[in-house]
């Protein structure tokens, strides 16, 4: 059952996208934890800057932050986020201009330049690298992780992910990737919600994605407040969660994978 599953992660071993992991994988996380959490920000958001950052810092606690390279918010606060790369958050790929695809429901707002049915793969493949390096020359960084803008795999009807996975460590999964780690977008949500998921997860998953948006502000927001209280209760429990960046929670999945 073992060899499966590393079959699996070697046969993909820069990327994880939702492709079926064997159940029962065995591998552990650095302390034992028993849960792995990557909480990520997407959007670059001025929220985030000013209501998530100093959260995250004052529990001691590293996350992802997938930036946009055209949003206002990167340019006219671009030291911010490299300030904060330095602190050890991950600044995450999200593309450039966050193409997604239109024809899909609810997606009403995609503008017709950003529709992902109208682009190529070839052309998705050549954002995301471009992204990468208007992202080194934030954070001189050259490994990189991507969380896709929507979730969304296909462009131009093609799937434009398995043509990407070189160009990251990983790939966040837009849901559940059984036996290995689900993924969840909170939105007005409390904090005893957030906290109830992390603990029913625990023992039923090895890790979870956390994809917030704005954090006592912006849109498809979570209270500062409920915010909070996820991380106080993290912080407190260190023993049995691993809370660190999408990037190094990979890195070690990987690691431990090619070791064995
Ligand atoms: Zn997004």
């Amino acid at each position: 059952m073992k060899q499966i599953f590393l079959a699996l992660i070697l046969m993909h071993t820069s990327v994880l996208f939702g492709q079926e992991m064997n159940q029962g994988a065995v591998f552990n996380w650095p302390s034992d934890e028993r849960l792995a959490v990557s909480l990520s920000y997407d959007d670059a958001l001025a929220s985030q800057l000013d209501n998530a950052v100093p959260a995250l810092n004052r529990h001691g606690l590293r996350a992802s932050f997938y930036i946009l390279p055209n949003s206002a918010v990167t340019r006219l606060r671009l030291e911010e986020w490299r300030a904060m790369a330095r602190q050890g958050h991950e600044l995450g790929n999200h593309s450039i201009f966050h193409p997604c695809r239109a024809s899909l429901p609810d997606r009403d707002w995609v503008a017709a330049h950003k529709d992902l049915d109208g682009y190529t793969a070839e052309q998705m493949k050549e954002e995301l690298s471009t992204a990468n390096t208007i992202l080194y020359a934030i954070d001189g960084q050259t490994d990189r992780t991507l969380t896709p803008p929507c979730g969304d795999r296909l462009a131009g009807g093609e799937d434009y992910i398995s043509l990407v996975s070189d160009l990251f460590v990983a790939i966040k999964p837009p849901k559940e990737v059984p036996g290995f780690s689900v993924t969840w977008s909170p939105t007005g949500v409390t904090g005893a919600e957030l906290i109830d998921y992390v603990r029913q997860m625990e023992g039923q998953t090895r890790m979870v994605n956390i994809l917030f948006h704005g954090v006592g502000g912006d849109y498809l927001s979570v209270e500062s407040d409920a915010h909070e209280e996820l991380l106080q209760f993290l912080a407190d429990n260190r023993d049995r969660y691993w809370v660190d960046s999408f990037i190094n929670i990979m890195r070690h999945v990987q690691e431990v994978i090619g070791s064995e």
